[in-house]
């Protein structure tokens, strides 16, 4: 066992030589400040590179919020927690009525009611609790009219104004 040990150390021994060939002959020279000048030299090149890679992103940032601006608009869904709050403020502050005509049922003890839809009042893409609502499904045709729209907003404005209170989660369930 001790003989191949002994054989494998000598064969590398000189395997090792000829790399210490390969470093700089600068930094070794007696006379300079060894290690200083180099490393801030390899600093600045790091720096120069770093801040030629976050150009780079910046103007990929930019180039993705351009391509995005063309997209043609994704119907985003409301979430769970948000269609859950909808049905719980609109039962509690509007008896379960359209907060846009304040005549039809949208939605009862047990949810939504079959017509009633969840409207994207700004555009398609906006699902957060503040930018829809619980209407029912004549109101909702009719949004596709801009004066109807128009005529909505205060509705909007004012259901929105009773929904605040219960933005954070802290009450939802409150009716259930
Ligand atoms: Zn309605």
């Amino acid at each position: 066992m001790a003989a191949p040990n002994a054989a494998q150390k000598s064969e590398r021994a000189p395997k090792w030589q000829p790399s210490l060939e390969l470093v700089p002959p600068g930094p070794l020279e007696p006379n300079r400040e060894p290690e200083q000048l180099p490393l801030i030299r390899m600093l600045e090149v790091v720096r120069e590179r770093v801040e030629s890679i976050h150009a780079g992103q910046r103007s990929m940032t930019e180039e993705l919020r351009e391509i995005r601006q063309n997209l043609p608009q994704q119907r985003r869904p409301l979430s769970p927690r948000t269609q859950a709050l909808h049905v719980s403020v609109t039962l509690g502050r509007r008896n379960g009525l359209c907060p846009c005509c304040q005549s039809v049922p949208v939605c009862n003890e047990h949810g939504r009611l079959a017509g009633a839809e969840f409207d994207h009042f700004f555009s398609r893409s906006q699902n957060r609790a503040t930018q829809t609502w619980l209407v029912c499904g004549e109101c909702n045709q009719q949004f596709n009219n801009t004066e109807f729209k128009a005529a909505a907003r205060s509705a909007f404005e004012a259901y929105q104004q009773a929904l605040k209170p219960f933005l954070g989660g802290r009450q939802i369930g409150l009716w259930f």
